[in-house]
């Protein structure tokens, strides 16, 4: 069984690596399934086959007795396909499952009971829930709600069954109990199963791929949004702007569509919804590519930098940026609905895939992948730290650690800061995102986030209310390795004191009350969960401590934070110490309660946690 990636984990596998090229392909085997957990999702949609089988037969009205003969397996009936990032070649650990549950077979069953003598009998269908209903004339919204009772009613372990009938396209959300997963069924959706196999068809094409989409979707995340949590992009953009990076190399490492429609054979002909989805399903029918670049990633950070996203089409097709179609053109009331960013899909032309983009994120997205690329030119992008620091993919991954800043701030000052994010983000479940410093605002509150020896951490009296100018504390650098190690930095990397450049910002949001009743759930997880409970690391503990908090305020995800506020970390103190000092401006201004609640959490658990994340105290419970 492999290890769990707890928090930390994947940084220190990819710091041991020998270089980038290195790191990218431990980055694969790292987030990967296993054979195990994929082993789990072909017997969850087994289960799945066998429920929805019942429900929603497909086999012609046989006699009883002929139809005994017939293999169930050679049956035409009614399908479910995973489809998504369980197949495509893209996937992860505890990644969702994408179903398409194809109700073909049993509308066309209907439909020739329908027509036949003594209409209804034999067709196995009588006895269903569709001896009454006619599917074909069902209104698409009662059909998901019909496929979400038989979830409901029928699969074992299947919970918090959802129809979410406004959807693009419509679907039935669900969880699995045993399993863990989470998932989505949708309907009658071919054009998804045929999109998945052309990502998996590029993946076996190029053995770069993986891994550029594998770091390219990992860094998008790690930008979360500060207002919604999530991705700038969702995962199938993300992966179609890398192909859309790859067709457009010279020479180019994948074929555009057009050519891998020329390229298919008779058995390869597929039209779905009128677009022509046509391309080789055996990877053996294509060229193999000429490029031989390396470091492709740090050129797909350079070419979106400077990418005009509002101005052209990005075209899979072509494998071409296009120009806009002109307002009067015809294109254009196609339907390919133009917006910040243009991103066509490969084969429903009159989609944009990033349609729901806004200017904010489109730019954003730009201006994100021109930090990157700057750190990929430098030092510590492209050489291993010798000193066991973060490098290459690893400071890429973390938010804020890439955001160019003034020459003054030391290595030191970032680990701290980027511990701090990490708490913030991947404990506490705050989104996160690396931000503008903040204007300097009359009421604000200051956490002293430092790493400092407990008895040097500010006491209660020294960390003020909320309402006053007081920052939290949150580390010194006297404690970190490299002053125990008996060394120092050089003075001209020495952070400056209360110098008002020296300062890493964010912009963050609170979910939801993961500061409530901790201490509980913490003691529940510890001793309630046997063998599969959280193993001595402390911070994956506290990490699963707001999960289960998460989770029992429900599964929906709000609306409206709870609480928004920047924060901004600065170095302060004397040369012979160096502490961070975390300033927290909640928006609005004054503070709520609930804010103040935060603040007070936070000024116990933040110094505590990022001393723990930066290795200078044992594992175990705050
Ligand atoms: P993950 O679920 O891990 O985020 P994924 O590879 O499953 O990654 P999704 O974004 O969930 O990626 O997309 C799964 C499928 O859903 C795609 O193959 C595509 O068919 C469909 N899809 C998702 N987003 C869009 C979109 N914006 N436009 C069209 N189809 C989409
Ligand atoms: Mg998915």
């Amino acid at each position: 069984r492999r290890e769990p990636l707890g928090p930390g984990r994947l940084e220190q596998a990819l710091c041991q690596a020998s270089d980038v090229d290195a790191q990218m392909l431990q980055l694969v085997g790292l987030l990967e399934l296993s054979e195990d957990e994929r082993r789990v999702r072909h017997l969850l949609v087994t289960l799945f086959q066998e429920v929805f089988t019942e429900f929603f037969p497909g086999e012609s009205p046989l006699p009883a007795s002929r139809s005994r003969h017939v293999p169930r397996a050679t049956r035409p009936r009614c399908a479910i396909m995973p489809f998504g990032s369980s197949v495509n070649g893209f996937d992860t650990r505890g990644c969702d499952l994408d179903l398409l549950l194809d109700l073909e077979p049993t509308k066309s069953l209907q439909a020739s009971t329908q027509d036949a003598p003594g209409a209804g009998s034999g067709s196995g269908a009588e006895d269903s829930i569709l001896s009454d209903i006619d599917l074909a004339a069902m209104p698409a919204p009662e059909v998901l709600e019909l496929v979400a009772t038989v979830l409901r009613r029928c699969v074992p372990g299947v919970r918090r069954v959802r129809a979410v009938p406004t959807a693009r396209r419509p679907v039935v959300k669900f969880c699995h109990k045993q399993s863990g997963l989470a998932g989505d069924i949708s309907i009658d959706n071919r054009l998804a199963l045929l999109n998945t196999r052309f990502l998996q068809l590029c993946t076996e094409a190029d053995e770069r791929v993986r891994p550029l989409v594998y770091a390219v979707r990992l860094w998008a995340k790690q930008q979360g949004n500060p207002s919604g949590g999530g991705p700038l992009l969702n995962n199938y953009a993300l992966t179609l702007l890398v192909l859309f990076f790859l067709q457009t190399r010279s020479p180019p490492v994948l074929p555009t569509v057009a050519r891998l429609r020329d390229l298919a054979g008779d058995e390869d002909r597929a039209v779905v919804a009128g677009w022509d989805c046509s391309f080789p399903r055996d990877v053996a029918s294509l060229e193999p590519s000429t490029n031989t670049e390396s470091s492709l990633l740090s050129e797909f950070f350079h070419v979106f930098g400077d990418f005009d996203f509002p101005g052209q089409v990005i075209s899979l097709r072509e494998g071409q940026a296009l120009p806009l179609p002109p307002p009067t053109a015809p294109e254009t009331s196609d339907g390919l609905k133009l917006g910040p960013l243009n991103l066509q899909d490969p084969f429903e032309l009159n989609h944009n895939v990033a349609a729901n983009v806004n200017e904010k994120t489109a730019s954003r997205f730009g201006r994100c992948c021109r930090d990157a690329a700057k750190y990929c030119r430098s030092l510590q992008y492209r050489h291993k730290s010798s000193k066991g620091r973060a490098w290459g993919l690893t400071r890429l991954f973390q938010p804020g650690a890439v955001e160019p800043g003034p020459g003054g701030r030391g290595p030191w000052f970032w680990e701290v800061c980027t511990a701090i994010a990490f708490i913030l983000r991947d404990v506490l479940k705050c989104s996160c995102a690396a931000g503008k410093p903040p204007r300097a605002p009359s009421k604000e509150s200051k956490l002293p986030v430092d790493s400092a020896p407990s008895e040097e951490l500010p006491t209660e009296s020294d960390v003020e209310e909320p309402s006053a100018a007081e920052p939290l504390s949150v580390g010194s650098k006297r404690h970190l390795p490299e002053a125990t190690n008996g060394t120092t930095l050089p003075a001209e990397k020495r952070p400056r004191t209360n110098s008002p450049e020296e300062a890493a910002t964010w912009s963050c949001a609170v979910w939801h009350r993961v500061w409530t009743g901790r201490r509980r759930v913490r003691r529940q997880l510890q001793h309630g969960d046997g063998p599969e409970g959280p193993d001595g690391d402390s911070l994956e503990l506290e990490q699963k401590v707001s999960e289960a908090i998460v989770q029992q305020e429900g599964t929906e995800q709000p609306l409206q934070p709870l609480l928004r506020f920047e924060a901004s970390a600065r170095a302060a103190g004397t040369r012979r110490e160096m502490r961070v000092l975390l300033r927290l401006v909640p928006s609005p201004v004054p503070p709520s309660p609930l804010f103040r609640d935060f603040f007070h959490f936070l000024q116990s658990f933040l110094p505590a946690t990022v001393r723990r994340r930066l290795g200078q105290e044992p594992a175990g419970c705050p």
